[in-house]
């Protein structure tokens, strides 16, 4: 069933709590936390707590969730004091353009100069 959690999933084991991580919000919907290898002072993933392979795919099936997974990243930014200074928010979709786990997920990056294009 779309939606459901997905076995082989790191991010639907880290939303069940079996695999550990730096949590920095939660709701009914979505679940943030640190990424483990941070490419700026902020790196925060929010992720909705049901499984789509990515965000094209969750807005899709549930446009209101990924919505929460845009104002929370919005309320991460400001948790950690990068709001004013701006921060990005990133999909990345699909192996090219970097996704390697495909359980979608907004990268909050923050806390540095961001350069545009990036990389
Ligand atoms: P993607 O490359 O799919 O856009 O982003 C996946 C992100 O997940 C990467 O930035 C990677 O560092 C992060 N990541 C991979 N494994 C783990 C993990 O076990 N815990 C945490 N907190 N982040 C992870
Ligand atoms: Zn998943």
């Amino acid at each position: 069933m779309p939606g459901e959690p997905q076995a082989d999933c790191l991010f639907c084991k880290i939303v069940a709590g079996d695999v550990p991580a730096t949590i920095v919000r939660e709701t009914d919907t979505t679940v943030a936390f640190r990424d483990i290898n941070p490419q700026a002072p902020t790196h925060v993933l929010v992720i909705p707590r049901a499984h789509y392979p990515d965000a094209a795919a969750l807005a899709a099936a549930s446009p209101e969730v990924l919505a929460d997974v845009v104002r929370e990243a919005r309320e991460v930014a400001v948790q950690d004091k990068v709001s004013d200074t701006g921060y990005r928010i990133v999909f990345n979709t699909g192996g090219g353009a970097g996704q390697t786990v495909f359980h979608a997920h907004a990268h909050v990056l923050g806390g540095r100069g961001l350069e545009w294009p990036p990389g």
